[in-house]
């Protein structure tokens, strides 16, 4: 669901947001935390950061104004402008091809590697 973001509460940069998000768990600096991407948002900053994010909304559940993490408008706005990991284009391209993120793989051949944005 894209989020209308003139409607979306604005974030109040409390922080609790930090404490349960798996992104910001495992990178544990600030950009990669639900309050680092509200503010990088507001500054109108386009990043691939923002795919950096598994879109759980757990942040959203404990934010106390109910922030939207508007991962998906984000990254709508993302690739409107054109910016996009390689991994993604090529997912998109072996979709389109082959009809499957990985490309040609022979019947019961397992991917070598594992395509995400
Ligand atoms: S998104 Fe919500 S929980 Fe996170 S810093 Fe902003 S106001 Fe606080
Ligand atoms: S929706 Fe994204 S920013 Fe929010 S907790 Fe989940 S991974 Fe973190």
């Amino acid at each position: 669901m894209l989020t209308d973001l003139t409607e979306n509460p604005t974030c109040i940069e409390c922080g609790l947001c930090r404490e349960v998000c798996p992104v910001f768990q495992t990178q544990r600096q600030e950009e990669y935390s639900p309050r680092g991407r509200a503010i990088l948002g507001y500054a109108g900053l386009q990043t691939l950061v923002f795919y950096q994010c598994t879109l759980c909304r757990a942040c959203r559940a404990i934010c106390p104004v109910e922030h939207d993490p508007s991962g998906e408008t984000l990254r709508a706005g993302l690739i409107s402008a054109g910016i996009e990991t390689e991994a993604n284009q090529l997912m998109i391209a072996n979709i389109r091809t082959y009809g499957n993120p990985f490309g040609p793989l022979a019947e019961g051949e397992l991917p070598k590697t594992l395509t995400c944005c």
